[in-house]
C-alpha cells in the first residue's frame, strides 16, 4: 500500500507548491506534492520575468540553465507617444524559461521533491485531502493551486486578468529587450514583448475581459498597430492573473494559502512568481516551526503591504484608462534619473 499520511500536504506544484516543497524538503520533514497536471512545467503558465532584487531578496533561483534572457534595458510605453526608457549597466531582471525553471525547483534546487503527478485534488474535509486516486491525510495543507481552481474563490470579471502569450519568431530588438505598452486596447493591463533566447521573442497581452473579444484577436489587432512585434507564431499560452485585493487572512486551523490563490500578485506589472515564490517559502517555514501564526504575521508585515502598495497604485494608474498612465508617466518624467531606475528597475 503506497503512503498516504504525511505532515503536509502540498496541492500544486507550480511556483508556491515548490518553493514550499523546497524548504520542508531542505528540513527533512515527510511531505508530498500534489499536482493534477502531467509534467512539471508544463503546460507553460508564464512569461517569466521576475527583478533581480526580489529574486535575490528572496532567494529564487538563478543558475544560468534556467534563464532564457537578461534584461538591462526597458521601455515603458503608452500607445498615446508616452514613454521612459532605461539603461542599466547591469542586469536588473531576467526572464526564466518556464518549464526549465519549474523543472530545477522540482529536482535541483533542494534536491528530488516529492511529488506526485496526475493527481486531482477533488476535496479537501478536515485533513483528509480526496484525489482522483484516493485520499491522503496531513497534518499540515498548504494549498497552492493557483488561479481560479476548484478551491479559491471565483473572482469577478474585474478582479482576473486574461494573459496571453505567443512565442513568436523574431530577431531581438536593437533598442531594448524588455517593452510594454499602456493602451485602452488592454483594460486594466498591457502589452509586452520580452526577449527570450534563439531568435525568438515573447509577445503578449493581458487585459479585464470586458469587451468580450478573444485575447488572440486583441493582439493581433496590435500587432498591426506595431508591425515591430510581428512574426510567426511558434507557441502560445494562456491563462489567468488574478488581480484583485491580496487576502486579509492566509491561514485557517492547519490550512495555509499561499500564491495566486491569495491575490500574491504585483498588479502593477501582474507578476505573480515571487509573491507566490515567497508566500510559499514562508508558510513552510511556519510550519517547520510548528506556529502557522508566523506565516500571517510575515503576510501582514512585510507581504501584503508590498502587494497592497502595488495594488493601488494600479487602481490609479487605470482609473481613466491610458490618460491617467500617461499623466502618471509625464509626472515620471521629471524625477531624477536615479529615482526612476531605482523605482522601474526594483518592480
Ligand atoms: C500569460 C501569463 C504571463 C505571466 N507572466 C509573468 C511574469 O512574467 N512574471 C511573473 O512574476 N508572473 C507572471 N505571471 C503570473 C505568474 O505566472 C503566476 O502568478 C504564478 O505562476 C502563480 O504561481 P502559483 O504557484 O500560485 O500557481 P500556479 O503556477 O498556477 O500553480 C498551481 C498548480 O496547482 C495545480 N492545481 C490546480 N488545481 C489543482 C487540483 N485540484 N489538484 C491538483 N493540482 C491542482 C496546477 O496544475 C498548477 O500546477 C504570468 C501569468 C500569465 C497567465
Amino acid at each position: 500500500m503506497p503512503k498516504t499520511d504525511y505532515d503536509v500536504i502540498i496541492i500544486g506544484a507550480g511556483t508556491a507548491g515548490l518553493s514550499a516543497g523546497a524548504v520542508l524538503e531542505r528540513s527533512g520533514m515527510d511531505y508530498i506534492i500534489l499536482d493534477k497536471k502531467r509534467e512539471i512545467g508544463l503546460p507553460v503558465r508564464s512569461t517569466g520575468a521576475v527583478s533581480m532584487e526580489w529574486v535575490k531578496r528572496i532567494g529564487m533561483p538563478t543558475d544560468s540553465s534556467i534563464v532564457s534572457a537578461n534584461i538591462s534595458s526597458m521601455s515603458f510605453r503608452t500607445d498615446k507617444g508616452n514613454s521612459i526608457n532605461l539603461n542599466f549597466d547591469r542586469t536588473v531582471g531576467i526572464v526564466y524559461d518556464f518549464t526549465a525553471y519549474e523543472k530545477f525547483l522540482s529536482s535541483k534546487f533542494a534536491g528530488n521533491l516529492n511529488i506526485r503527478m496526475n493527481t486531482r485534488v477533488n476535496s479537501v474535509e478536515g485533513n483528509t485531502v480526496y484525489t482522483d486516486s484516493g485520499s491522503y491525510v496531513g497534518k499540515h495543507i498548504i494549498f497552492a493551486a493557483g488561479p481560479q481552481s476548484n478551491f479559491g474563490k471565483k473572482l469577478p470579471r474585474n478582479e482576473v486578468l486574461v494573459a496571453y502569450e505567443e512565442i513568436r519568431k523574431a530577431s531581438p530588438r536593437a533598442d531594448y529587450q524588455m517593452v510594454l505598452w499602456f493602451s485602452d486596447m488592454a483594460p486594466g493591463g498591457y502589452f509586452w514583448d520580452f526577449a527570450d533566447k534563439g531568435g525568438r521573442r515573447k509577445i503578449g497581452v493581458c487585459y479585464y475581459p470586458t469587451e468580450g473579444k478573444s485575447p488572440k484577436e486583441v493582439l493581433d489587432r496590435f500587432t498591426e498597430k506595431y508591425p515591430e512585434i510581428s512574426g510567426e507564431c511558434i507557441d502560445t499560452m494562456a491563462h489567468q492573473i488574478p488581480l484583485g485585493e491580496p487576502a486579509p487572512s492566509v491561514t485557517s486551523g492547519s490550512y495555509l494559502y499561499t500564491g495566486d490563490m491569495v491575490n500574491a500578485v504585483l498588479n502593477t506589472t501582474a507578476g505573480g512568481l515571487q509573491g507566490a515564490f515567497w508566500t510559499g517559502k514562508t508558510a513552510a517555514e511556519a510550519v517547520i516551526a510548528g506556529d502557522h501564526s508566523l506565516y500571517q504575521k510575515k503576510w501582514d508585515e512585510e507581504i501584503r503591504p508590498w502587494l497592497l502598495k502595488h495594488h493601488r497604485l494600479h487602481r490609479r494608474m487605470h482609473r481613466k484608462g491610458v490618460k491617467s498612465i500617461s499623466r502618471l508617466m509625464t509626472l515620471a518624467k521629471i524625477m531624477p534619473m536615479s529615482v526612476k531606475k531605482k523605482v522601474f528597475g526594483g518592480l
